[in-house]
């Protein structure tokens, strides 16, 4: 990979003057260039430990949005050497519209089992998310569940979710459908829209609130939400949100609880490839995984680097290790669906 990466280097620095400076310069200072649709308190005491650690400076440039396109935009002159994002949507797109590059690296296909990596090295998760039920603790006394229950007539009026249009709803709709065929997930989705308590709308964290002020029993949501609600200073009413809902991970009899990921790839034309390897291998690490899951109370994806405990207090995951790369293309069928059955529209449409 390395050979494969100077062999490159050399190429351009033949091939055009303007990109030769840029690798001039990057022999005197190691650097990374960061894209992150990850907020910066998320990653800063990562690459503080890395540069540490290798003497590499990692420079960062954060967004909520447009960073994908930027990428695209910049073309062959972009700065970026690494993107960092979040949902196998966003990770899916950037291959897409070809910003990534394949990359092939023992470390990372170690640490990262298959299922949470492309195939051909476009992206690696680094952490997990689950999509959970929220259940009110005072009105639900079951202590598992499963999605395909979610369409079961007894929660009728019961259960809150946010849009199904959000590409956390389209990753589960999405993976019901690679999991179960496109007929039965539409069959499903109907059911769950008649169950719906309202129409959907607010975020994973609204939907709670709902449980807590009993508009419904049951809510979709991010595992991870659970966390930011019990630990936040800022709005303390959301720790009482967050009391009144139990975590149930679906299917843990089965094929596992849905989870989507945030994920690293090293950028098309980066300029630094061997400083973004390390960097991406470096997040593949022990330590690294534990920091980066602990600090968004999220899941390692490398077995074995355990959760921190108050992720573990919530119960235990089983992951659905169903291929992302399949679920990605479930998508566009899955917001077809999501239309079709007019699930935004509410219970009663
Ligand atoms: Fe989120």
């Amino acid at each position: 990979m390395i050979n494969n990466f100077l062999a490159r280097r050399t190429c351009r620095a033949l091939c055009a003057a303007a990109v030769m400076t840029v690798a001039v310069s990057a022999a005197q200072a190691a650097e990374v260039n960061v894209y992150s649709y990850r907020q910066p308190q998320l990653v800063a005491p990562l690459f503080e430990k890395f540069t540490a650690e290798t003497g590499i400076t990692v420079n960062t440039i954060f967004a909520a949005d447009g960073l994908i396109e930027r990428m695209a935009a910049e073309g062959r002159n972009s700065p970026a050497d690494v993107l960092l994002t979040v949902d196998i949507g966003r990770l899916a797109q950037a291959k897409e519209v070809g910003v990534t590059q394949p990359v092939s690296s023992d470390v990372l296909s170690a640490n990262i089992p298959a299922a949470y990596r492309d195939a051909d090295g476009d992206w690696f998760a680094l952490t997990l998310r689950a999509r959970v039920i929220y259940a009110s603790r005072e009105r639900v006394k079951q202590d598992s569940i499963t999605y395909e229950e979610l369409a079961d007539p007894k929660w009728r009026g019961k259960l809150c979710t946010r849009s199904g249009q959000h590409g956390y709803s389209l990753g589960l709709i999405a993976s019901v459908i690679a999991n179960k065929g496109e007929a039965a997930a539409e069959t499903w989705l109907q059911g769950v829209k008649a169950n719906l308590a309202h129409k959907p709308s607010g975020n994973d964290r609204s939907q709670v609130k709902s449980v807590y002020a009993g508009e419904c029993d049951i809510a979709l949501g991010n595992t991870y939400y659970m966390g930011l609600m019990e630990t936040n200073e800022k709005e303390p009413e959301q720790r009482k949100w967050a009391a009144a809902a139990k975590v149930l991970f679906p299917n843990a009899g089965d094929r596992g609880t849905h989870v989507n990921v945030s994920g690293v790839s090293m950028a098309k034309y980066a300029p630094h490839p061997e400083e973004a390897l390390k960097l991406m291998e470096f997040l593949a690490g022990d330590e690294a995984q534990r920091i980066y899951a602990e600090v968004n109370h999220e899941y390692p994806v490398k077995p074995g680097v355990k959760a921190s405990a108050r992720v573990r207090s919530w119960g235990e995951l089983k992951a659905d290790d169903i291929s992302l790369s399949e679920v990605a293309k479930a998508r566009a069928k899955a917001s077809e669906l999501v239309d079709k059955v007019g699930f935004d529209a509410g219970p009663s449409s």
